[in-house]
Order: C-alpha cells, then structure tokens, then sequence
C-alpha cells in the first residue's frame, strides 16, 4: 500500500475545515496512518518549501504556513500520491475540478488549504521530515 503526506495548511484550520477535509480524505478510501497538529515555524516552513526558495512567492508561501497551526498527515491507499493530487484538486482552486478539497475550501492560489507531495520520492522525503521513525508503520 503506498501512503503519501498531506497538510491542511493553516487557513483550513482556522476556518475550522479540519474535518471536512478529514471526511473528503477518508470518503476517497484513505486510511489515516498519522496525524499532527503543529504550529510550524519559519525554519520548518522554509525547510519543507525549500524547492520553491527561488519563486517570487516564497516569502508569502513561508509566512502563510508559519502563521497558525496547521494538520500534518500521513495517508495510504493504492496510488495514494496521485490520488490525493485528485481529491485537493488544482494548485489555484479557480481551476480546480467541482467536489475537490481546493475547490470547495481554498480562497486563493496561495491560500490553498491543502498540501500534497508530488511524487512517491518526494512522498518519502516529507514523510521522513515530518514523521521521522513513523513513515513506515
Ligand atoms: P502544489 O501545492 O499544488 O504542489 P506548488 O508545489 O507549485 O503547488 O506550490 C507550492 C505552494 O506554493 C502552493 O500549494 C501554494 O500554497 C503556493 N503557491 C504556488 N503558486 C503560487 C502563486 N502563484 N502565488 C502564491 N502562492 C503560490
Ligand atoms: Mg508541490
């Protein structure tokens, strides 16, 4: 079974979607392998988006995600990297596809409620940065 990582990034949490999000997740046929609520810090922030250091919108992005708690999880099913990429929907929820996490929660393309790693090497990588000792469970 291949588990991806997700965030419900912190303006979900603040607008109280934890749940919703949690619903869509489950209702897709994943199972829940972890879960953390965490405040991250800019350092956390700027370490997860590192890839992104050199786009315009990097200081907005690490702000963004440092700003209030967000949910930290680790998902598994079949083809769970590419399938979770199809529940968030687009990264700008204008383009996302009805019924996705983005479309029905997201405000803005920065704003855009949910994370999910883009492929199964990079679903190691985040799984490890977040969940060191505990991706393998
Ligand atoms: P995704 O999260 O869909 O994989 P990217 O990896 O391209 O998208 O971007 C990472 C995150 O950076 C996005 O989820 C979003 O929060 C933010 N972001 C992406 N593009 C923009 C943009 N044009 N302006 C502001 N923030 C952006
Ligand atoms: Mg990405």
């Amino acid at each position: 079974m291949e588990k991806t990582f997700a965030i419900i990034k912190p303006d979900a949490v603040a607008d109280n979607h934890i749940g919703g999000i949690l619903a869509m997740a489950e209702a897709a046929g994943f199972k829940i392998r972890a879960a953390q609520m965490k405040h991250l810090t800019r350092k956390e922030a700027e370490g997860f988006y590192a890839v992104h250091a050199e786009r315009p919108f990097f200081g907005e992005l690490v702000e963004f995600m440092s700003e209030g708690p967000c949910v930290l999880l680790a998902l598994e099913r079949e083809d769970a990297v590419a399938k979770w990429r199809d529940v968030m929907g687009a990264t700008n929820p204008a383009n996302a596809a009805e019924g996705t996490v983005r479309k029905t929660y997201a405000k803005s393309v920065g704003r855009n409620c949910a994370h999910g790693s883009d492929s199964k090497e990079n679903a190691a990588i985040e799984l490890a940065y977040f969940f060191p000792g505990t991706a393998l469970l």
